[in-house]
């Protein structure tokens, strides 16, 4: 199985790709997660990528493609994958349908995590200022973070849709009750 969790920054993305990945047995591909381990280990790219990070804009396209062109031919990606912060602008889309097709694969289903934006602002306000949290958790990178998702992210919902591989599921629930409906939206996918 393929596949993309789509959502602004909070809505549950990593939390539901870490379940999903343990239940369907397929690699976890967190962008966000590459880059902070770059940077962490002071590689050119996780370098360069800090300071982008840490205002919370992105990071550019062609770098990210490139880092997941060389991800998805590692052998745990045989089976499947989960795409977890990646595509975040259309030009990745397009890439990543290119690099599917390169391989005569493809995505079995996007799925779009459906958060109230305001409510979602104000936990990360929340969260931020309990000093918790990631070193872009800060009010102004968060608040930032979720403009960047909708001028360039949210309008990969209508270039899924139209591709009709889009399925929605409610963000506002519970972990639990997400991932049951997660599983719901894939059982239709699969028929
Ligand atoms: P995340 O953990 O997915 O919220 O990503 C953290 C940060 O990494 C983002 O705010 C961006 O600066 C950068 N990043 C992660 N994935 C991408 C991507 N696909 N394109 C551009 N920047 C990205």
């Amino acid at each position: 199985m393929r596949l993309v969790l789509l959502g602004p920054p909070g809505a549950g993305k990593g939390t539901q790709a870490a379940l999903l990945t343990e239940r369907y047995r397929i690699a976890h591909l967190s962008t966000g997660d590459m880059l902070r381990a770059a940077r962490a280990a002071k590689t050119p790219v996780g370098l360069r990528a800090a300071e982008i990070m840490d205002r919370g804009d992105l990071v550019p396209d062609a770098v990210m493609i490139e880092i997941i062109s060389d991800r998805i031919n590692e052998p745990d990606c045989a089976n499947g994958f989960i795409l977890d912060g990646f595509p975040r602008t259309i030009p990745q889309a397009e890439a990543l349908e290119q690099l599917l097709a390169d391989r005569e694969i493809a995505l079995d289903a996007v799925v779009r995590i459906v958060v109230d934006e305001a409510i979602l602002l104000d936990r990360i306000v929340m969260r931020a200022e309990s000093g918790e949290g990631r070193a872009d958790d800060k009010a102004e990178t968060l608040k930032n973070r979720l403009e960047v998702y909708r001028t360039q992210t949210a309008p990969l919902i209508d270039f899924y849709k139209s591709h009709g591989t889009l399925r929605e599921v409610d963000g506002m629930q519970s972990i639990e009750d997400v991932a049951a409906s997660m599983d719901e939206a894939l059982r239709v996918e699969a028929t």
